[in-house]
């Protein structure tokens, strides 16, 4: 897939450890698979890790709440190539992406039957927000 960070046309699959960085410190979160580019060091993850990693900074950042670096988080919540998605969706779950469009600092929530949210997470309770209803799918 297309680096969506600097548009080098090959992003690498693998699982590596992922760090990562925010105010005053930096952790590494092991085993993550995603897709890695190894020209700008972005990495792109489904729904799944998002949410996995998603989890792992909030309990990281309740050291304090940092919301500068929400849209680093957000971007990880992100789109893989669809499968991983969609197997959410037909296992009932909903899903997390961004897309372009999406405002910064929340997220899309897909339910199984279509219908989609805006959602903002907390980053120091982990709650989820509904920010408004996405109604121009
Ligand atoms: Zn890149």
């Amino acid at each position: 897939m297309i680096c969506p960070s600097c548009g080098a046309p090959e992003m690498e699959h693998d699982t590596r450890d992922v760090a990562y960085t925010c105010k005053g410190g930096t952790t590494a979160f092991v085993g993550i698979e995603g897709f890695y580019c190894s020209k700008c060091g972005e990495s792109v993850h489904g729904a799944k890790i998002g949410e996995k990693l998603s989890h792992m900074a909030v309990a990281f950042n309740k050291r304090g709440p940092l919301p500068d670096d929400f849209n680093a988080l957000t971007r990880l919540i992100s789109q893989d190539d669809g499968r991983a998605a969609r197997a959410h969706l037909a296992a009932g779950s909903p899903i997390y992406y961004r897309e372009a469009r999406t405002p910064p600092g929340v997220c899309v929530k897909e339910f199984p039957d279509g219908h989609r949210e805006l959602v903002r997470f907390d980053m120091e309770s982990g709650k989820e927000t509904v920010v408004s209803t996405v109604t121009d799918t």
